[in-house]
């Protein structure tokens, strides 16, 4: 099976899945969405209000603030991968629990061993945590690894992790823009081969 048909597959799996309780009030799971084949996969925390309401990852004003930054860096939507951590909304947009991410990462990881991706920029403290962790980076600020590049395996992949702030945060603090503009294009210049700073 190729990664379209398995990613479809895995996004069954979510639209059935029951493995927490986010699943009570959501509307819609997000899965994801973007290239089957991206060599640069997105990882934000969790679906928001227009996120659950679409089904659809990054599409209200955080996807906004995300759309400038990639176009800034020579990217767009269609040609990476755009998931979250967790796949169902926390009522009140709260932060996903340990135990809600314990329950949810395995599906972040099947996307991640369908895709392949050369890069996987982690957008926001949650994701950071979580990815920095699968290849044995114990991460406890962003501020502080942001701009880094963390190797390893996820999901049984080879894979260099960039930690950077999540869009939302540079909703409220432009000045962040830059920051987050600026690590995705060095996620762009690794997944073309060159090297990130
Ligand atoms: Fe399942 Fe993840 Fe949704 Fe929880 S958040 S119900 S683990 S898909």
């Amino acid at each position: 099976m190729g990664s379209r048909g398995r990613l479809e597959e895995i996004g069954l799996q979510i639209l059935r899945c029951r493995a927490c309780d986010l699943w009570r009030e959501r509307k819609n799971p997000v899965p994801g969405e973007g290239d089957p084949a991206a060599e640069i996969m997105l990882v934000g925390e969790a679906p928001g209000r227009r996120e659950d309401e679409s089904g659809r990852p990054f599409v209200g004003a955080a996807g906004k603030v995300l759309e400038l930054a990639l176009r800034g860096a020579g990217l767009s939507r269609g040609e990476v991968f755009i998931t979250n951590l967790v796949k169902c909304r926390p009522p009140g947009n709260r932060d996903p629990s340990p135990g809600e991410v314990r329950a949810c990462s395995r599906f972040l990881l099947e996307q991640v061993r369908a895709i392949g991706p050369r890069v996987i920029v982690a957008l926001g403290r949650h994701s950071s945590r979580f990815l920095a962790s699968q290849v044995g980076v114990r991460l406890d600020s962003i501020l502080r690894f942001r701009g880094r590049v963390l190797r390893g395996r996820v999901g049984g992949v080879d894979v260099s992790v960039i930690p950077t702030i999540h869009p939302a945060a540079a909703i409220y603090n432009p000045g962040l823009r830059p920051l987050l503009e600026e690590d995705l294009k060095g996620a762009a210049r690794l997944a073309r081969g060159g090297s990130y700073g």
